[in-house]
């Protein structure tokens, strides 16, 4: 059944998340349900078969796939007796742990607090009817009122940082002048910092982890006798947290202002289809869906073709189509130019970069339109 494997592979990728952040798992327990419970999201029988399987395996942290509402998450804790964590939790964690400059940092920070701003509003609500109402000008809320003035300072600040550093930030994008920029776009890990490494010969950190890299990096490249300045940008992700698309905002900015895009694609991931999607839905929330786009569908040397018998055609599965199928598929499905390579092995690069260079090519063409 198909909605089985995809529900396999997002939990294969919040586990992965999982891993990024430094966790291991235990244990996976799914639900069906045609729409989630408003108080507690899973149903109550489900809850406590995960309660009871925390208790006996003394598990630490329970990870919930969907953002949780913040009284969800509430009910959710005081029902299952552990920390639980949701999507966005974790991925705000993971960019805690890896954002290296100030500029990251802040971000990251600011979302952070954007995060936790109504959830302690509602754990003060939740007080409240406790309380039913009596005595309710005690150090409680005097204490939770302090912390949300505290937060909401704090909130105003880091935008105010932030405002000044993006202020920087475009200044410096303007002195790069009149260069062809190129933005490095995919989905997390799908290796843009490895193919970023390999056209720059430059050393990006590349990691199996998601979101190796958080800050952008800008190199100057050379094919023939073409320079131009090539970034390496924030993996997107699934369900990326709608602080973060808001606070990458100066990130995005290279993705916006670029004037060629590179989407690159990990061929070899079951869910590859799913990544070009989420790619496509991001740059068309930062309205960048119409620059000029190449695709570059990577990590071929790693695709597995798994033919499971010679009468087994059907197409369903992707492990039923050879890269030879995909390659025709999407050649002739692709309104962008197309190319299949291996960032790792540098397998067909010559192809690769005479693309860029014919791309690169046509925009500083169009820019000066009376040279010849
Ligand atoms: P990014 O998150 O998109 O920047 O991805 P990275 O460049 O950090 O790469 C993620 C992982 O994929 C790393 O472990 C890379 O070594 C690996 N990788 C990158 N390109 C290839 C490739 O062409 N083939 C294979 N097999 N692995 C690759």
């Amino acid at each position: 059944n198909q909605s089985e494997e995809k529900l396999t592979e997002y939990l294969d990728e919040l586990e992965f998340l999982a891993y990024t952040a430094g966790a291991s798992v235990d244990k996976r327990f799914t639900q069906r349900l045609t729409k989630p419970d408003s108080k507690t999201f899973i149903g109550s029988g489900k809850a406590q078969e995960i309660r009871d399987y925390v208790k006996e395996n003394e598990i630490g942290t329970v990870i919930f796939d969907d953002e949780l509402s913040p009284s969800q998450l509430k009910n959710l804790e005081k029902e299952i007796e552990v920390k639980i964590l949701d999507r966005t939790n974790l991925i705000l964690d993971i960019f805690a742990q890896r954002a290296q400059t100030s500029y990251a940092r802040t971000q990251v920070e600011l979302a952070q607090y954007e995060y936790l701003l109504p959830r302690l509003t509602r754990m003060w609500t939740h007080l409240e009817r406790q309380q039913g109402g009596i005595g309710m000008r005690g150090p409680g809320e005097t204490e939770i009122e302090t912390d949300r003035r505290i937060i909401r300072d704090r909130i105003s600040l880091l935008k105010d940082k932030l405002k000044t550093i993006d202020r920087q930030m475009a200044t410096q994008r303007n002195n790069r002048g009149k260069m062809v920029r190129v933005a490095l776009v995919g989905y997390t890990n799908v290796g843009k910092s490895t193919l970023m490494n390999a056209l720059s010969k430059s050393d990006v950190f590349a990691e199996d982890k998601l979101f190796a890299t958080l800050d952008t990096t800008v190199r100057k490249v050379v094919i023939g006798n073409l320079p131009f300045l090539l970034t390496d940008t924030v993996g997107f992700i699934r369900k990326l947290p709608t602080q973060l698309v808001e606070s990458f905002k100066s990130t995005l900015d290279e993705v916006r202002e670029a004037d060629l895009l590179i989407h690159v694609v990990d061929i070899s991931h079951e869910s590859f289809e799913d990544h070009i999607n989420s790619v496509n839905q991001t740059l068309m929330e930062i309205e960048a869906h119409q620059k000029p786009m190449i695709m570059v569908f990577n990590k071929i040397d790693a695709f597995a073709y798994e033919k499971k018998s010679d009468d087994d055609l059907s197409p369903e599965t992707r492990k039923n189509i050879s890269l030879e199928e995909w390659m025709k598929t999407w050649m002739s499905k692709s309104k962008y130019p197309t190319v299949f390579i291996s960032a790792l092995k540098k397998e067909n690069f010559p192809e690769l970069k005479k693309m860029i260079y014919d791309e690169v090519l046509k925009i500083h063409i169009s820019r000066f339109p009376y040279n010849d």
